[in-house]
């Protein structure tokens, strides 16, 4: 079979041929047009070897010339923006336009953050008079990392893990998703290009289970850096639990959006559709639970049915497509079935009753594709209220007072994100403050300032990424008493 791309693994600054390898879909046709390595533990250990090697050179790196290199990376993904763009829509399923304005943009502005974040950073000093004595604090990096990302945004999540862990020294060996290895590959041409030492960046390509595994319980990886599922994240935990490894855990979300009865519906809807539906709804912080006051609900529902209504899905590279496919038929079964359980459950679907109702080009007929859908009349109980669909269907339900909506917004395992809508202040800061959420947007949605720190609560992970909580996690801090 012709296969577009082969990935090769990288490993001290070399790409490299493997024995096996994986098919990979465009989940817009279904047809196979990339090949990616089948990587096991001999191909992690040689990668963590190399990072290993590397380490000691680069952690002694001055900041400044570190600094330099990463923002060289950051020009080098901007000059490839198309062809990266391209690759991300084409390997992902995500509309063309989305890859181009949102995707492959966040990837070089990852490493620009860090690269100017690590030069302005003060350390902590304490004068004790008492002993006379100066205490400061130093903080070095920490080794290998390994970092694990989810297939959703491949290069941008990715990239969030690469650019701090190297910015402060560390050395790391990556293991991207295996539905969406390719702008990971491609990414490590740039890397030599912008003259990033052989051995700072590897990355290994395969799956969670031999690749994925291999590379968390390796003894020479003291620190784990993981986005994806709650599940894998519990089996991560459970393989390192005698480790004594840092472990940063970035996982699911079942986000609320909670809209009052004075939010300004002309700007929520179009808002708050869009929390539901970009990137097909697979983004961890996607709304897929709208509690909307009593008072507007009929209204509300019936403008965001007709927004919803006029999405269009189709070919992610058609700029007119608002919705592409499902990354893979797996995830497809998956997303529709929860549509077959609110059928069951007798809920009200409006949109995406059937697949059938879909027009699409001839070549994509076979693409993984899900209209999206909006659910009325669902349980709080439902398992289309309490689990992480990850795809474009999103329940809406009425509420009649504050205190209620907090606590039914609350009441999932997950703690990800959740938005507030409305005009009154004092009840914006009364309600975010309240609510089991690692972020909380008010009127608006997916305004990311990486200054700040983001991660979940409850199942939705543990730990915080974002300058100040990178630059904590991938570094090991000590204190320095002098006596003068
Ligand atoms: P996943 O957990 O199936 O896979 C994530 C990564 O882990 C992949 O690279 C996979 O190969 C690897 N993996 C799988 N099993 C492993 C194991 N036993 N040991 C080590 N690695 C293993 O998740 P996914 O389906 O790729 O991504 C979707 C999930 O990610 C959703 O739950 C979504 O909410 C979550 N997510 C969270 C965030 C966040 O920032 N909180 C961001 C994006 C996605």
């Amino acid at each position: 079979m012709p296969y577009e791309i082969t990935v090769e693994n990288f490993i001290n600054g070399e790409f490299e041929q493997t024995p096996k390898y994986m098919d990979s879909p465009d989940p817009s046709t279904g047809e196979v047009w990339a090949r990616i390595p089948d990587s096991g533990p001999e191909d992690i250990d040689r990668a963590v070897k190399a990072a290993n090697d590397a380490f000691q050179k680069w952690s002694c790196t001055p900041e400044e010339q570190r600094s330099k290199l990463l923002l060289k990376v950051a020009d080098l993904i901007d000059e490839h923006l198309e062809e990266l763009a391209c690759y991300e829509s084409r390997d992902q399923g995500k509309p063309l336009w989305l890859a181009r304005k949102m995707d492959i943009p966040r990837s070089s502005y990852n490493f620009r953050v860090f690269a100017t974040s690590i030069l302005n950073h003060i350390e902590k000093s304490h004068f004790q008079e008492q002993f006379e004595t100066l205490n400061y604090t130093s903080r070095m990096a920490v080794g290998v990392a390994g970092l694990i990302s989810p297939w959703n945004l491949p290069l941008y999540l990715l990239t969030f893990k690469i650019a701090p862990a190297i910015a402060l020294g560390n050395t790391v060996v990556c293991k991207p998703s295996e539905m969406t290895s390719v702008t990971a590959w491609r990414l490590c041409g740039l890397l030599n290009e912008a003259g990033i030492p052989p051995g700072v960046v590897n990355m290994v390509f395969g799956t969670g289970a031999r690749a994925g595994h291999a590379l968390v319980i390796h003894p020479d990886v003291p620190l784990v850096s993981f986005t994806g599922s709650t599940a894998t994240a519990e089996k991560i935990k459970t393989a390192t639990a005698s480790m004594n490894k840092k472990l940063s855990l970035e996982l699911g979300g079942k986000n609320p959006a909670l809209v009052f009865e004075d939010a300004d519906l002309d700007k929520c809807i179009p808002e708050a559709a869009r929390s539901c539906f970009t990137n097909q709804g697979e983004i961890c912080l996607c709304t897929s639970r709208i509690f909307v006051h009593s008072s507007i609900f009929s209204r509300f529902v019936e403008t965001f049915v007709d927004a919803t209504r006029q999405i269009v899905v189709g070919d992610p590279r058609d700029p007119e497509t608002k919705c592409g496919p499902l990354v893979s038929k797996e995830h497809w079964e998956k997303v529709t079935g929860y549509v077959q359980v609110a059928l069951q459950e007798g809920s009200k679907i409006f949109c995406g009753e059937s697949v059938d109702t879909l027009t699409l080009p001839e070549k994509n007929k076979n693409g993984y594709y899900v209209q999206p859908t909006v659910v009325t009349e669902v349980m709080d109980s439902s398992r289309l209220m309490q689990e992480e669909i990850f795809g474009p269907v999103v329940c809406i339900v009425p509420f009649q007072t504050e205190e209620e909506v907090i606590q039914r917004a609350n009441n999932v395992k997950y703690g990800l994100s959740a938005s507030v809508w409305t005009n009154d202040l004092a009840r914006t800061h009364r309600v975010a403050r309240k609510l089991q959420a690692g972020t909380v947007w008010c009127n608006c949605w997916l305004v990311r300032d990486l200054l700040m720190p983001f991660g979940g609560m409850k199942a939705s992970g543990i730990g915080r990424e974002g300058a100040q909580d990178s630059l904590e996690f991938f570094t090991e801090v000590k204190n320095i008493c002098v006596k003068c």
